[in-house]
Order: structure tokens, then C-alpha cells, then sequence
């Protein structure tokens, strides 16, 4: 259990829980508001993420600053982390033995910024945060409520990137975790 951020960076920024620790330049932690009511979760740092230090700052991260703009939001409205906080070597999969390793720091994150919806970007993170098999073609778009958070799987920018006919399908899903967002801030001013 931690109870603050600098404890858990540390932890992180020193971890060697896992094989990931000998080939990584930089962990990544994940960065946002700290009252972020929605934490977006991708599956671990690509190769300008680990050079850097921070999460989604390679093309697809210029993607996702788009689709947040495209629904009137910034990088500062929301939470942005990972499934690993260490770049799996050539962007392989991460392996069930990593994640698990790793997952507990997201937890930690979550446990700390309790942002009411987790937005899950791709296949292998909403997988690990269902805990459940997961086709992103088939599971995208639908909520689930899951210990009190509203979980939300749909497409990695990195996929859209690929295919462009994902775009419709991820602009429906980002409208639905706006009105989402909206309904929200409704409620706190209730
Ligand atoms: N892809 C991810 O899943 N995470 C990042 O931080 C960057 C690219
Ligand atoms: Fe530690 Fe996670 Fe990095 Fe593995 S991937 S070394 S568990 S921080």
C-alpha cells in the first residue's frame, strides 16, 4: 500500500522486479493530474518513451493528444499510464510474468488518483485489467464496471495508425467516455 506518489516513483524508477529492468534506458511512470477522474492505460513504452521517460510521446502519442482534443480534453484533464514502466525489447509483447511483476505500480496509481473511468487502449491492456481474453474488434466500446471503476476498452492509437477505418469506431468510443465525463461533473455539482 502506498500512500503518496514520491514513495511509489522511487519504487519504480529503481524496480528490478523483472528481466525489463536490464535492457531499459529510462521506466516510465505515467503522468497527469493527480485528480485525473479518467486514467487512460496503454500496454508499456515504445522506444521514444523509453529514451524520454514519459508515456505516449511517439507518434502514437501524438494520436492520443488528438483524440483527447477531438472530445475538448488535454493531457492535464487526464492520468496516463502503462500495464509495464519498462520498454519490452523490439516493442515485443509484454509477458504474463512481466506484467504481473509490474501491475501492482498501476494499481498503486489507481489506488492514489481513483479516477472513476479507466480507459483501457488495446487488446493486451484492457486484458490485463479485465482480467479476461479480450478482441478489441469485438470488446471495444462496451462499459464494464469493475470494482467501482467504469472500464472502457478500445483502440490503441497505435492500431488506428494501421487502419483507418478503426477511426469511426474509436471517435463513437471517445464520445461515449465524454458524455461519461460530463455526466460526472454533473453529479459533483449536484
Ligand atoms: N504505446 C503504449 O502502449 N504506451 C506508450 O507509452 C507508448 C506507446
Ligand atoms: Fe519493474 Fe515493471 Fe520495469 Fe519490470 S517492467 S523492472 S516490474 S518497473
Amino acid at each position: 500500500m502506498y500512500t503518496d506518489f514520491k514513495t511509489l516513483m522511487a519504487d519504480v524508477a529503481a524496480c528490478t522486479k523483472c528481466p525489463l529492468c536490464e535492457t531499459r534506458t529510462h521506466t516510465v511512470f505515467g503522468e497527469g493530474s493527480p485528480r485525473a477522474r479518467i486514467m487512460l492505460i496503454g500496454e508499456g513504452p515504445g522506444r521514444d518513451e523509453d529514451v524520454l521517460g514519459r508515456p505516449f510521446v511517439g507518434k502514437a502519442g501524438q494520436l492520443l493528444d488528438k483524440m483527447l482534443a477531438s472530445i475538448d480534453l488535454t493531457r492535464n484533464d487526464v492520468y496516463i499510464a502503462n500495464i509495464l514502466k519498462c520498454r519490452p525489447p523490439r516493442n515485443r509483447d509484454p509477458q504474463p510474468s512481466e506484467a504481473a511483476a509490474c501491475i501492482g505500480y498501476l494499481r498503486a496509481q489507481a489506488a492514489l488518483i481513483r479516477p472513476p473511468i479507466l480507459v483501457c487502449l488495446g487488446r493486451i491492456a484492457a486484458q490485463y485489467i479485465l482480467g479476461q481474453e479480450v478482441r478489441i474488434t469485438r470488446d471495444r466500446g462496451v462499459w464494464r464496471n469493475v470494482k467501482g471503476f467504469d472500464i472502457m476498452p478500445t483502440y490503441h492509437p497505435a492500431a488506428l495508425l494501421r487502419n483507418e477505418d478503426w477511426k469511426r469506431e474509436s471517435y463513437k468510443d471517445l464520445l461515449a467516455i465524454r458524455a461519461r465525463y460530463d455526466q460526472l461533473l454533473k453529479e459533483e455539482h449536484e
